[in-house]
């Protein structure tokens, strides 16, 4: 059965421009739906999801994406962590409420970090659970680093790194605009959509894609873009769509035409 990787943005339903932790459960609920519909065709699912407003905020507040420094950062970790499973219990939830099998998985447990790059994870289980036809559903996380005490382990780590071991072809990211622009369009109303990146495109268009217009700790836009094109090169094909509208990721799940950006060879 063909493997997808499915990344939903904090931006999409974590209300990533709030100060305190918050949840768009309109969206949440919708989205659940569009994933619950296309789940029943036949293919293996991987859920990765961002923090939004239950991580970013913390994590810039207290700065332990920069490593533990002082005593008082490790109730922010533990804290940090704990949000992060609230959120995603609250995702799941939605999920298995409309029998979607989907499995919370915390990385932080299974995963070394080492000067915020990923070391080692222990991916068995993961392919455990989607031999058994679960739907793992990791999402970002503070997780222990072997240099600094602390790193993030984000979503858009996350997703590169299970592409690339479990042999992934497609990724679908959920975002919340209509793909890459040729500049930021939440700030610019002149940026046009690009429908389709390749790696000797990508250099010309590099410069006009920013990180994020929300409080965000981990590379935002640019950063995502990046490893996907590096992705092409294991032959792994992506498309941003915005997961705010209605039906796109349920068509993109499904493999059916839908606006927004491809990332291909
Ligand atoms: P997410 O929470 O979905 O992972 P991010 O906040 O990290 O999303 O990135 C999405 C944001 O990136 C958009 O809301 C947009 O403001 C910003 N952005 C910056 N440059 C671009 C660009 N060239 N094209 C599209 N979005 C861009």
């Amino acid at each position: 059965m063909e493997l997808k990787i499915l990344k939903i943005g904090g931006s999409v339903f974590a209300c990533k421009e709030s100060n305190k932790p918050k949840v768009d459960f309109n969206v949440l609920r919708r989205l659940s739906r569009e994933i619950a519909n296309a789940y029943k065709n036949n293919f293996n699912l991987i859920l990765v999801h961002g923090a939004g407003s239950y991580g970013h905020p913390i994590v810039k507040r207290t700065g332990i994406n920069k490593g533990i420094k002082r005593k008082s950062q490790l109730v922010a970790f533990a804290e940090t962590q704990r949000l992060q499973n609230e959120l995603n219990s609250i995702f799941t939830r939605e999920l298995i409420k409309l029998n979607v099998p989907a499995i919370p998985c915390q990385a932080s447990a299974f995963t070394l970090m080492d000067k915020g790059k990923i070391k080692e994870m222990y991916i068995k289980v993961i392919k455990g659970f989607l031999k058994l036809n679960l739907v793992p559903t990791l999402y970002g996380v503070p997780a222990y680093d072997e240099k600094q005490g602390c790193s993030i382990l984000s979503g858009d780590d996350i997703v590169p790194f299970l592409a690339k071991k479990l042999k992934v072809k497609q990724i679908i990211h959920g975002t919340d605009v209509d793909g890459v622009f040729t500049s930021d369009p939440k700030k610019d109303p002149n940026a046009k959509l690009i429908k389709k990146i390749t790696p000797s495109e990508f250099k010309s268009i590099i410069s006009g894609i920013s990180g994020s217009t929300k409080i965000d700790v981990t590379g935002g836009m640019k950063r995502k873009i990046e490893e996907l094109v590096k992705l092409t090169e294991f032959g792994i094909q992506s498309i941003i769509v915005n997961a705010t509208k209605p039906k796109r990721i349920e068509k993109a799940l499904l493999g059916e035409k839908v606006i927004g950006t491809i990332i291909c060879k």
